[in-house]
């Protein structure tokens, strides 16, 4: 049992007297949060890696000063101590029986910015990302950026990157993190505070001791670095003693030694990185990539030579199993479509592989001469240039997303990481690709290949099954191989992703044990007692051990597996139940701070626990029986998993935005019915919110006093105590029926004439019923007969209100009976669309009617989402081929001369996650032109009933309210002139309490200009 003992401090009852005793001493001197509970050390037992160790505790420091006193007091405990940034390391490197100091929630500060013409410098704290000090020096107009750029830039911290001496696809031109890192103000392993870099022997005697130690320490191994170091330009493994002596031969002296490049690619092992003085480049002038096809990864990797000669910032390869995970992605399936196709064939499927050729440049001219140059180093390729910003940040994520892009294809084989951070020299590669390969086929398998081929960094996942005891040991003979095959040609097996738990026991194999033992001394050095990320680099284990801690077994023999059970939801477009609980792999893209709408509670509270991935672990854990510490199989009812879904808000961003395309909402359903199911109850709360359905019809009947009623303090404060809304929350006021309402000819019509419905969703019905007739009016001009299906007391709901609360068999039958209802339409070919005015009410036909085991037949299921749109969508595809073809071109034309309607558009968010914002803005910005602006907003934060909620009522508004992407400082700056239109009821709900501006439903907006 978990208990707050503490206001900051979670521990669990049975925690061993040690840790205890460590977790009270935390608590007391921190103002971060101490988390020593066994739910959240089991959040923190994975990183991107197959490995999970649990920690011993969590502390979140709340600042600088609190992360020197944590480790202060881990210390005088003589616990082992792992610094975490964005935990998205691949090798294994963050997970291990330590206690965690995660920066990435307070030590977020950036300062001191110097700019100057030829670049300039910063400092920032471990745990900023850095995507986030890219935007902030962009928003301050500097003109510079930080140029490190591993593919997790939205997620990755200054401190891992420090931590694995991340670079990225421009590494060929802007080098690796050591080549960005002036300075670092760090903590030993005792908690003595420091700033290492150039000069720093002169001002700390501590400094200068280090320094003075390692330069004796590298220049008794002198000999063996140079010889056994790789030439090539990637190298992470070990430490870099290779700098160091680079320094000593240019006559550098201990007082001036520079020991930042020995932090660089440390692993969190010498010491606590808690700021970094970061070099600033400017920002190019030009930009643009070539995007080339191929016929096959050796013709692109042949290639790469002859365009290194044109100085690429980047030379990156994709290979055709990453483009076939990219199509099967919501998000990335519409890149594809930028890659040029093979002479002779208009098939996506037959290319494969790309190469991504990117220039920087300091002028247009420059550029254009460079991609005019790709032409001519590959005369016939297929070659697309893209200069525009949007189409190349569109390339770049899919080429960002390829690793967990193929965590999504099915199968029980996986892409492991484990052999994927080789680098050999680039006119090796080809070679290096095939005898790889045939190493693969031969344990009888397959690999998707990617890599950064401008610097010889190939990133390879070989497809196996980590339940299987076969699998994995090939994984280890693929392991060794390998390394002894890139050793071979020049290289190395880790390029730039580390060492950790997977590559640490053959580092033995690749320097000797002579230079381990150096490794050992630097090590003894910085932390005596072996108390930082103790078992990385140093005291590594042995081969056997790359298959020990996985996700798959944590405890010797223990293999924790989903169990065999009778869902709600079919999963057969998540390749089964068990697929789609382990479908996260930690690579973090949920963390992301800005962009896009994934994942709003984590944006919000900056908590593991309450990202994507923090809930897709407690799933998993829950389901697998690992969530208590005796795993004794699935825990439906666990309290701490239970609160850790408790914020998500299913707002459905992840299955759009997570590469792995975990569905959390549909899992927090599912988890929640299983709950039901094994005889939880459901609250009162949920009863209500979930069969909202009926209470709007009863308020409908007489809306105004029913309206009146909700006002009166006793009425709210009852409804208050029953929903558990909060007091400052307004109540959706109720509207008469839209039956009631609708005009009557219209109602039924049986007419030549073209006819569409309108899905009567349970809240334009009875709450919003004028923007139903709004719609109305709006087709009628355009020329169509307008249905309502069903009736007042018999109106089919889309079950999604029941949905978000778990109530799966509920949602079940009223599925079935509102297809009912529809099916005449449904098979009525006379009927073009079922339009929809609620975005989540169509989310529910397309997404969740497929995959719940309803009765109903999934042929009628399908015909049914294949006919049913947004209907802004159905206005825009049939723009002018409605039966009054030329009304909206007409609007058009009016609108845009007359220029009086600037409109900031909001989409809601189970829009932009499964169809894109483009169904509703295309069709506005046909109309409104360059009127229309569609900011980046992510989750509004109300989310159905989730912003009613008095316990979720803050959130909601701090949601509303984020800097980057909140709708609710969009709205509250937006002028009085223009016009806010939100596609949700929620969305128009939380604008109007949260930043009092009242909001249109698009169609509305056109209602209006169409009577103008
Ligand atoms: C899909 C995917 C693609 C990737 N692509 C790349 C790539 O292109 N290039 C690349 O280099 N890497 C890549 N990585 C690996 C990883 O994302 C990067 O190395 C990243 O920089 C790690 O940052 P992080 O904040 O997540 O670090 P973490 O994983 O949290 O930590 C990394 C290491 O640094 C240590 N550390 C963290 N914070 C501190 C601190 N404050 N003080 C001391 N030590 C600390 C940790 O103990 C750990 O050993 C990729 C990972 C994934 C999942
Ligand atoms: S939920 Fe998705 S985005 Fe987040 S870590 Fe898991 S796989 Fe990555
Ligand atoms: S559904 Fe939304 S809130 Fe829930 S985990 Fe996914 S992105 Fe986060």
């Amino acid at each position: 049992m978990q208990l707050t003992v503490l206001p900051n401090q979670t521990v669990d009852a049975d925690l061993s007297p040690t840790s205890a005793r460590l977790a009270e001493a935390l608590g007391r001197s921190l103002a971060g949060r101490v988390r020593f509970g066994h739910h959240d050390r089991q959040l923190y037992s994975t990183d991107a890696s197959i490995y999970q160790v649990q920690p011993i505790g969590v502390v979140i420091p709340a600042n600088v000063a609190d992360m020197v006193r944590a480790v202060e007091i881990c210390a005088e405990h003589n616990a082992a101590i792992l610094p975490r940034g964005g935990g998205t390391s691949l090798a294994g490197q963050c997970t291990a029986h330590a206690v965690v100091l995660d920066a990435s929630a307070g030590l977020l500060g950036i300062s001191d910015i110097q700019a100057g013409a030829g670049g300039g410098s910063c400092w920032a704290e471990a745990g900023v990302a850095l995507d986030e000090l890219n935007n902030l020096l962009t928003r301050s107009g500097t003109g510079l950026f930080f140029p490190p750029d591993p593919s997790t830039t939205a997620q990755a911290t200054i401190g891992g990157c420090i931590g694995n001496n991340a670079a990225g696809s421009r590494s060929v031109k802007y080098g690796r993190t050591v080549d960005s890192i002036l300075a670092i103000d760090c903590a030993t392993a005792t908690g003595h505070r420091l700033t290492l870099g150039p000069g720093a022997g002169h001002a700390d005697p501590i400094a200068l001791k280090l320094a003075d130690g390692v330069t004796r320490i590298v220049r008794a191994y002198e000999p063996l670095i140079r010889q056994r170091y790789p030439k090539t330009l990637r190298r992470n493994a070990g430490y870099a003693l290779d700098l160091i002596l680079k320094q000593l031969d240019a006559g550098i002296t201990p007082h001036d030694l520079d020991l930042c490049p020995l932090l660089c690619g440390s692993e969190g092992t010498l010491a606590i990185t808690l700021r970094a003085k970061c070099r600033l480049l400017p920002v190019p002038a030009a930009k643009g990539l070539a995007l080339v096809s191929f016929a096959s990864v050796d013709d692109a990797i042949a290639a790469v030579p002859g365009i290194l000669t044109t100085s690429p910032s980047a030379v990156e390869l994709i290979d055709d199993v990453v483009i076939e995970a990219a199509l099967n992605n919501i998000e990335c399936r519409g890149y594809v479509d930028a890659f040029p196709r093979l002479p002779g064939s208009a098939r996506i499927e037959d290319l494969k592989a790309v190469l991504y050729i990117e220039y920087h440049e300091p002028s247009a001219q420059a550029l254009t001469q460079k991609l005019a140059g790709v032409r001519a180093a590959l005369p016939g390729a297929p070659v697309r240039d893209v200069t525009d910003a949007p189409g190349m940040a569109n390339a770049w994520k899919l080429r960002k997303a390829g690793e967990p892009l193929l965590h999504a294809l099915p199968g029980e084989r996986k892409p492991l990481t484990f052999v994927e951070d080789n680098a050999v020299p680039p006119e090796r590669l080809g070679e290096f690709v095939r005898r790889f390969r045939q190493i693969v086929e031969r344990e009888g398998t397959r690999a998707a290949f990617w890599a950064h081929a401008s610097v010889g960094v190939l990133h390879v996942r070989p497809m196996l099954d980590p339940h299987s005891p076969k699998d994995m040991e090939a994984l280890k003979r693929i392991a060794v191989e390998v390394a002894d095959l890139a050793k071979e040609c020049g290289g190395v097996m880790s390029g730039e992703h580390g060492d950790g738990k997977v590559r640490g026991p053959l580092l033995e194999r690749f320097y000797g044990p002579e230079l381990m033992h150096a490794f050992a001394q630097v090590k003894a050095l910085f932390d005596p007692k072996g108390l930082l990320n103790p078992g990385n680099i140093v005291a590594p284990g042995n081969v056997d051990s790359i298959l020990q801690r996985t996700r798959t077994e944590p405890q010797p023999g223990q293999h924790p597996h989903v169990p065999h059970v009778e869902t709600f939801y079919t999963y057969d477009d998540q390749d089964g139940f068990d697929h789609a609980v382990q479908a996260c792999n930690g690579a973090g893209v949920c963390r992301k701070q800005s962009g896009g709408t994934m994942c709003p509670s984590y944006r919000a509270t900056m908590d593991e626990r309450h990202s994507t991935r923090g809930r897709g672990n407690a799933l998993r854990l829950a389901i697998t029986g690992q969530s208590s510490a005796d795993g004794n199989g699935p825990a439906w009812s666990d309290p701490e998993t239970i609160k850790t879904l408790d914020l998500c808000l299913s707002c459905k961003a992840c299955k759009g935005e997570c590469p792995s395309n975990v569905d959390i909402a549909r899992l927090k359903a599912e988890f929640t019915a299983q709950r039901y199911r094994q005889g939880a109850r459901p609250t009162i709360s949920a009863l209500a919110t979930g069969h909202v359905r009926i209470l709007n019809r009863l308020g409908s009947i007489m809306p105004g006093l029913a309206n009146a009623i909700g006002k009166t303090r006793s009425a709210r404060a009852v409804i208050n105590a029953i929903m558990r809304l909060h007091p400052r929350r307004t109540l959706p006021p109720f509207s008469k029926s839209l039956y009631a309402l609708w005009p009557r000819a219209t109602r039924h019509a049986r007419t030549p004439t073209p006819r569409v419905a309108i899905f009567a969703d349970c809240f334009t019905t009875y709450n919003e019923s004028h923007i139903g007739l709004a719609a109305q009016r709006v087709l009628e001009k355009l020329g169509y007969h307008t249905d309502l299906p069903g009736s007042n007391w018999a109106g089919g709901c889309c079950g999604r209100s029941v949905i978000s609360v778990g109530l799966l068999p509920s949602a079940i039958a009223m599925i079935d009976t509102t297809i009912a209802q529809l099916r005449p339409l449904i098979e009525d070919d006379a009927v073009g669309a079922i339009l929809f005015l609620e975005p989540s009410c169509l989310s529910a036909v397309r997404d969740d009617w497929l995959e719940l085991k309803c009765q109903t037949p999934l042929a009628l299921r399908q015909r049914l989402a294949e006919k049913s749109y947004l209907i802004e969508d159905f206005l825009d595809r049939h723009w002018d081929k409605h039966p009054n073809a030329t009304l909206l071109p007409a609007v058009a034309a009016r609108a845009q001369a007359s220029n009086p309607y600037p409109v900031v558009l909001h989409a809601h968010c189970h829009q932009k996650a499964l169809w894109g914002t483009g169904t509703s803005s295309r069709l506005l910005s046909r109309i409104l032109g360059t009127n229309l602006r569609t900011p980046d907003t992510g989750c509004c934060g109300m989310a159905g009933s989730f912003g009613y909620d008095r316990e979720k009522f803050d959130l909601s508004m701090a949601i509303g309210n984020l800097p980057n992407g909140g709708i609710l400082p969009i709205a509250r700056a937006a002028g009085a002139h223009e016009t806010i239109c939100a596609t949700g009821t929620s969305c128009r709900h939380q604008i109007k309490d949260g930043a009092g501006r009242a909001a249109l439903h698009p169609i509305q907006l056109i209602d209006q200009l169409l009577a103008d």
